[in-house]
């Protein structure tokens, strides 16, 4: 290894980006117009430089961002398409008359598709198989030698990339794993039978691993839960290792790719634990690829640097940019995290410049491999080599096949290692790849586009990146664009869920944890007029997990307490529906910032209470946060009088008043969010609430009842009834006192309330208003053309998270006939990968079920199931889950279930999926509508016109396309469905609060003796 002393050149500041150098610049400059020289003398034939229908495609997809969605569709969708008229039908619904683009002999084609399809799909298909063929360097491992051996005679050196990404099941991981120890068997093989290595495969100590190999961690088994790094570790590790083991044995080189920023911390964590194994501490030889887009990814190089410095593991580290930027804004923008990548281009470019510097200066233990296509990023590196006396040999560029030939013959030309990424894999499959490299030759701020497009000169592509940034007004200085000026003001943001893939957050929940588990059984008393009421009977709340633990004492209320509850709230009502509506909202906004300075502390109790695992839990108190600052903007809203119109001599406004006294009965799947919504939203509106909790949960409500007093609520606006519903809750709706009932649960207990609502009795003031949101039979459907890598995990999670126990959950399955076998083959397999386990453990995500209760109900529901459909899979618990007593039940699976089964039409809420087989999606929507709810419900297909039938003809609440159907957010997910899901209403959208208001008009004359004020 080189190691020429830096002593001369001033250290990389910690902050900020390389600072200005002329002397660097001009050398850059230079360097990369010896560059761009050579690669003008020999242009190699690029995907954007080649002539017909490619070049022509692909300017208009850059002319056309419209267009070019739907290009990039439809060659996405075009591996599952089975048959011609599939693809010609896709084909039409995608480009339309555009479709003729494709290729110029399908003008007559289309015209006559309906009568022969196949005329248009075979040269539909070759020509996305010929362009996947540009990018993808061969199918087979001969394939992939002549690859090798063809690069190895213009000088290259090679990385192999084995197509294939997500893996859904065990299946899949083991033959992916096979794959990788198959293609070192066989190119080793065949390498050792050439004698000399390329000029690339030399370093300065003389030949390098000619068979270097790229893996995924994400492809190497589905038990990755980003979450739970240390069990994510353990089994990646079991197939890492024999990669790594083989490598080792036929002298190989193993890289690390980086994927999307939620498996940056876990692959970097994977990559330590496993090279400080003793077998691996000397070899074989290995890399891992860093993200400059990242905003973190110096930190991670320097601490990676400190690492090998102190386990003395000499590694490659390969710098690229990174390919999931708007991947990552997106994602991070749509759950309110901080984005990680930098926002401006420059920015990635300047850190990358940074970090080439970095990378240097610690070349004795690290090997920079400079992954990039752009000429200024590699300009750059050659003259910071320079500048330090290296050897050219001792570090490398790397580009990929089917992309810049050009600048791969230049630097071969100067004297520069050059190493080709080579894709290999089935073509149609490896669609995804395709894609991405598609998108990465059409993007607005490649350097690819602005070469080959012309639209910038060589200088302007030689630009210092930091220069750019310092001419450039950063985005908080530059005025708002046109949309967000003209977007109305928007009084209300989401709260952002934590991030577990970040350790300090799970430590945090890991303490909470502890601490709760340390404070338990506590007695709660009920809370009515501002009093505790202590002496009453007390009843144990128990952790689902492990029922011998009890989480604490809750007071049952008494119907004499109940009635007492009633008088409080009427006295309190008048003076809480005086207070203006935003002070009212104000202490909604109050309650928010408590819960969430509480999160962790409310995150441990859900866990422990309610058997809610990690995620769910977290998401449940967002919720409630969302709940009370969402309804708070509401009221501000409302509590505005609004003019119905202007007449002169005449003032004609409408404004809201509350109805009286609002009882609210939460269930307990979400004890904290639903109890919050119900009960926040008819207090914000001026009602005194009494506030009754499920009892399996009343701990969070007893908690949830201080922190909504600390905020402010005065005694008797809110009290506290923990009881037992059927008794003193049926009392409390009955009771003529009461105006309003917030409820959601189950089918039997609501129709009851609204029977009971319905009946006036002697002395009762109001009508009864009933909000009520009851079950779900939902269903999901799987068209023959959806992306199974999406459909089955989120259909997985829509069905097993929090152990079905959700109104929302996928409990029917419908899978169209056409692609039935290869879903029901994939499914069936990925099931062993979902979680079941403690709640407390970050990765779980089937815990147990909520009570003794509930386990038997959901066991009854699968021995009938057992007796109508077929038993297709059902987990096996873990030994040490029924040791502790907890109330598992296993997810279960069935299959050829029919639409009368008792399991297809009554609700479960347990783990429990029944699938049905249609014929087409007439007969989808049909089974999907055919149930007696209609809550929430979805359709996975890449057909725009199953989508947008589904948006007419599937009637349901919620509806989801090409998503899980769960996990709806305030606002931006109104929740609630009809029939006899719910009477209509939606929790969390516009119109909620009206259910607790009574509506009021006043007219005044202002006109008085012919005299009218002016108007306002
Ligand atoms: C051999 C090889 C291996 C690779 N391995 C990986 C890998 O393991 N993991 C991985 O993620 N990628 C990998 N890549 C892909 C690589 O990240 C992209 O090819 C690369 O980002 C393109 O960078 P460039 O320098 O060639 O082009 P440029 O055009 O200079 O840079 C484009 C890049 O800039 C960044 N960018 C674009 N818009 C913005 C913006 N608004 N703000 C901030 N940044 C922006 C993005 O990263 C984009 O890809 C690899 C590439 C090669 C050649």
């Amino acid at each position: 290894m080189v190691t020429s002393p830096a002593a001369s050149l001033p250290a990389v500041p910690t902050t900020g980006f390389l600072p200005p150098d002329s002397q660097l610049e001009a050398a850059v400059r230079a360097e990369g117009a010896k560059l761009f020289a050579l690669m003008d003398a020999h242009p190699a034939p690029g995907l954007l430089s080649k002539k017909g229908a490619y070049a022509r495609l692909m300017d208009w997809a850059m002319k056309d961002p419209a267009f070019k969605t739907q290009l990039f569709r439809f060659v996405d969708v075009l591996p599952s398409l089975d048959s011609s008229a599939e693809i010609v039908r896709h084909l039409q619904e995608y480009l339309g008359d555009k479709a003729v683009e494709l290729h110029p002999a399908l003008k007559t084609g289309l015209a006559a598709a309906s009568i022969a399809p196949a005329l248009v799909a075979g040269p539909v298909k070759a020509q996305v198989v010929d362009m996947a063929r540009q990018f993808v360097a061969g199918e087979t491992p001969d394939d992939l030698v002549k690859q090798l051996r063809r690069n190895a005679r213009a000088g290259l050196a090679t990385t192999i990339d084995l197509l294939g990404e997500t893996v859904v099941s065990a299946a899949e991981a083991d033959a992916f794993l096979q794959r990788n120890l198959d293609v070192l068997n066989t190119v080793a093989a065949a390498l050792a039978k050439d004698a000399a290595p390329a000029f690339s495969d030399l370093g300065p100590a003389g030949p390098l691993p000619r068979l270097n190999l790229s893996v995924k961690i994400s492809a190497l088994t589905p038990d990755v839960h980003p979450a739970d790094p240390e069990n994510s570790i353990v089994a990646l590790n079991q197939r890492l290792r024999p990669i790594l083991r083989r490598a080792r044995e036929v002298g190989a080189f193993i890289n690390f790719d980086m994927e999307s920023y939620k498996f940056k911390d876990l692959t970097l964590a994977l990559f330590k634990s496993i090279l400080e194994e003793e077998e691996f501490r000397q070899a074989p030889p290995v890399g891992i690829a860093l993200q400059t887009y990242l905003r973190d990814c110096e930190e991670d190089l320097r601490d990676l640097i400190a690492w090998v410095r102190r386990v003395e593991r000499p590694i490659t580290v390969r710098l690229v940019k990174g390919a999931y930027w708007d991947y990552e804004t997106v994602l991070a923008q749509q759950r309110a995290w901080p984005v990680p990548v930098w926002s401006r281009k420059p920015e990635s470019d300047a850190n990358y410049e940074k970090l080439t510097a970095l990378l240097f200066d610690n070349r004795d233990v690290l090997t920079p491999a400079f992954a990039s296509h752009n000429v200024r990023s590699c300009a750059h590196a050659i003259v910071q080599a320079d500048r330090r006396g290296i050897d050219p040999r001792a570090y490398e560029f790397q580009a990929l096949f089917g992309m810049a030939d050009e600048l791969k013959a230049a630097l071969l030309q100067t004297g520069h290692r050059v190493r080709e990424y080579c894709a290999v894999g089935a073509l149609l499959p490896g669609m995804a790849y395709l894609v991405r490299r598609l998108l990465e030759n059409t993007s607005n701020e490649g350097f690819l586009r602005a070469r080959n497009t012309g639209e910038a000169t060589s200088a302007e592509l030689l630009r210092n990146p930091v220069e750019i940034l310092e001419k450039t007004v950063p985005a908080s200085r530059r005025p708002p664009s046109l949309s967000a000026r003209e977007a109305p003001a928007h009084p209300f943001r989401n709260a952002a869920n934590t991030d577990f893939t970040r350790a300090p957050a799970r430590d945090q929940l890991r303490a909470a944890l502890k601490a709760a588990s340390a404070q338990l059984g506590r007695r709660w008393p009920l809370v009515i007029g501002g009093r505790k009421i202590a002496d009453r009977e007390y009843l144990p709340s128990v952790n689902p997990a492990r029922p011998a633990q009890i989480v604490g004492h809750w007071a049952k209320a008494t119907r004499a307490d109940a009635d007492a509850a009633v008088a409080a709230a009427r006295a309190a009502f008048p003076g809480w529906r005086a207070t203006a509506a935003n002070a009212r909202s104000g202490i909604l906004d109050r309650a928010a910032d408590l819960l969430e300075s509480r999160r962790m502390e409310f995150n441990a109790l859900l866990i422990l209470e309610a058997g809610k695992p990690w995620v769910e839990a977290d998401a449940d108190i967002s919720e409630a946060i969302d709940f009370c600052r969402f309804y708070a903007a509401e009221m501000r809203r409302l509590g505005r009088t609004e003019i119905t119109q202007r007449t002169p001599g005449e003032h004609c406004t409408q404004e809201w008043t509350p109805r009286g006294v609002a009882v609210s009965i939460a269930p307990w799947n979400f004890p904290l969010a639903i109890l919050t919504g119900l009960t926040v939203a008819p207090l914000v509106a001026g009602n005194a609430v009494i506030m009754k909790p499920a009892k399996q949960t009343s701990i969070i409500g007893a908690v949830l009842m201080d922190v909504l007093v600390e905020a402010g609520v005065p005694p008797g606006a809110l009290n506290y009834l923990p009881c037992v519903g059927a008794d003193v809750g049926g009392h409390l709706v009955a009771h003529p006192q009461v105006d309003a009932i917030a409820f959601t649960g189950s089918r039997a207990v609501g129709c009851k309330i609204w029977e009971a609502a319905g009946q006036t009795l002697p002395g009762q003031a109001n009508l009864k208003k009933v909000v009520c949101e009851m079950g779900g039979k939902n269903a999901l459907i799987i068209d023959s053309d959806a992306d199974l890598d999406e459909a089955i995990p989120a259909a997985l999670y829509s069905a097993f998270g929090y152990s079905g126990q959700k109104c929302s959950a996928l409990s029917r399955l419908i899978v169209l006939a056409d692609g039935y076998d290869r879903f029901l083959e994939r499914f069936l397999a990925a099931c062993p990968s979902v979680p079941v386990g403690d709640p407390a453990q970050p990765g779980t995500v089937v815990g147990p079920v909520i009570d003794a209760e509930a386990q038997q109900k959901i066991l009854g529901y699968i021995e009938q199931g057992k007796k109508e459909a077929t038993l297709a899979w059902q987990a096996t618990l873990p030994a040490e889950l029924a040791a502790g007593g907890g109330y598992y039940v296993p997810p279960t699976v069935f299959t050829d279930a029919k639409p009368d089964y008792v399991i297809v039409r009554e609700e479960i809420f347990g783990p429990v999926v029944a699938v049905m087989k249609a014929r087409d999606l007439d007969e989808a929507f049909a089974l999907a509508n055919g149930a007696d709810y209609a809550l929430t419900g979805g359709l996975f297909s890449r057909s725009p016109s199953a989508l947008e039938r589904a948006r007419r003809e599937f009637l349901v609440g919620n509806l989801y396309l090409n998503r899980g159907i769960t996990g709806a957010i305030v606002e931006r997910h109104p929740f609630g469905g009809f029939k006899m899901s719910g009477g209509g209403t939606k929790a969390g959208g516009r119109e909620y609060l009206q259910n607790f208001l009574f509506p009021r008009a006043i007219a005044e004359n202002t006109l008085r003796r012919g005299f009218a004020p002016p108007e306002e």
